[in-house]
C-alpha cells in the first residue's frame, strides 16, 4: 500500500479499528474468550475519552469485554493507531530502510518512542525458512565498523561480521549471519537454507565453497571467476550482490551503524522486503498481519538483548 493511500485510508482511530476487525475476525465478530458469536458493541470513551469500539459477550457465564487489539502488540501502546499504520507504511516503502530518527520526524513523536516502534515493526517482518531450491546463487558479505587508517589498522575481516546471502531464482532471498567465513561455519547453514534437490548452486570464486558444497551438493556446483567476467550466460550471482548492495546502502547509508545484537532483525526487514518488491500492498498488510498475531517485543528485552 502507498503511503498516501495508508494515509487517506486510516485517517482516523476508528478506521484503524474496524480493519484490524476486518483481519482478525474475516468471517464476523466472535468472542476472544469462549469464541461466541452473541456479542453486542458498546459505545464506551477511555480515560483518555476517545471512542473505542469496545465489544462484550452476551454469553451469560463469559460477559467478555475487547476490542480488535486485546491481547495484541497494539493493546498497550500510547501511540495512536495511525502513527502505527503510517510508520508500517514508511517502513515498507522505505528499500533503503528508515532510521528512527527519519521516523521520529515523520511522525511527531519521540526518539525512544521511534526506536521501539521500528524494531517493533521489523520483528514481524520475518518470512519463512523452507529450503531454497531450483537455481540458488550464494555470496558472503562482511559487515562491521570501518577504522580509518590513521586511527589505527582497519578492522581486519576477522573482527567483521559475516552475512551469508542466499536467493532462489524468482524465488526469495535469505541472509543468515556466520561466526565466520570457514567451512565449519558455512556448510551447516548451507545445509539448513539449501533444499538437497536443488538445480544448481552458483558463487563466486571464493575458495571456500568448493569445500562447503562438496558433501551435499556435489556436482551442482557452478562458479563465476569474476577477475575474468561478471556473468556467462546463465552463471552469475548478480542477484544476490543485488541484494547485498541495497543491504549495505541501508546500513552505511540509513542506519549508519548497527549493533550486532540487533543485525538479525535488520536482516529479517530487507529479505521481507526485497522478496515482496513488486507486491507493496501484500508487504504492508502481512506485516500489519504478523503484527497483529505476534508476540509483543518490550522496550526492556530490545535494549537487554545479548
Ligand atoms: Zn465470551
Amino acid at each position: 500500500m502507498k503511503l498516501i493511500d495508508v494515509a487517506k485510508d486510516f485517517s482516523t482511530e476508528d478506521a484503524c479499528l474496524a480493519y484490524l476487525e476486518k483481519m482478525r475476525w474475516p468471517s464476523g465478530l466472535a468472542c476472544l474468550k469462549c469464541g461466541s458469536v452473541r456479542v453486542s458493541a458498546i459505545a464506551t470513551k477511555d480515560k483518555r475519552s476517545k471512542t473505542r469500539r469496545i465489544y462484550q459477550c452476551l454469553e451469560q457465564e463469559c460477559r467478555h469485554q475487547f476490542t480488535a487489539t486485546t491481547g495484541t502488540i497494539f493493546h498497550d501502546t500510547h501511540l495512536p493507531l495511525q502513527k502505527w499504520f503510517l510508520a508500517i507504511a514508511l517502513i515498507c516503502e522505505a528499500k533503503k530502510g528508515i532510521s528512527a530518527n527519519q521516523l521520529k520526524r515523520h511522525l511527531g513523536i519521540q526518539y525512544r518512542t521511534a526506536w521501539h516502534l521500528a524494531h517493533r515493526i521489523r520483528s514481524a517482518m520475518l518470512d519463512g525458512t523452507n529450503p531454497l531450491t531450483g537455481k540458488v546463487e550464494v555470496d558472503e558479505t562482511y559487515i562491521g565498523a570501518k577504522v580509518p587508517r590513521r586511527h589505527g589498522p582497519r578492522k581486519s575481516r576477522k573482527e567483521k561480521d559475516v552475512v551469508i546471502g542466499m536467493v532462489e531464482r524468482g524465488g526469495k532471498l535469505r541472509f543468515v549471519i556466520a561466526a565466520n567465513a570457514k567451512r565449519a561455519s558455512l556448510q551447516p547453514i548451507l545445509e539448513a537454507n539449501i533444499s538437497r534437490a536443488v538445480q544448481t548452486i552458483y558463487t563466486d570464486e571464493h575458495p571456500i565453497y568448493p569445500w562447503a558444497l562438496m558433501q551435499e551438493f556435489k556436482g551442482k556446483h557452478k562458479t563465476i571467476c569474476h577477475k575474468a567476467s561478471y556473468g556467462i550466460g546463465d552463471t552469475h550471482t548478480n542477484t544476490v550482490e543485488n541484494a547485498f548492495s541495497l543491504l549495505k546502502r541501508g546500513l552505511i547509508g540509513t542506519f549508519h551503524k548497527v549493533s550486532i545484537k540487533h543485525l538479525s532483525r535488520y536482516l529479517h526487514e530487507f529479505e521481507f522486503r526485497f522478496n515482496r518488491r513488486d507486491e507493496q500492498e501484500m508487504l504492508f498488510l502481512e506485516t500489519l498481519r504478523n503484527l497483529l498475531c505476534g508476540k509483543k517485543l518490550a522496550y526492556k528485552t530490545l535494549t537487554a538483548e545479548a
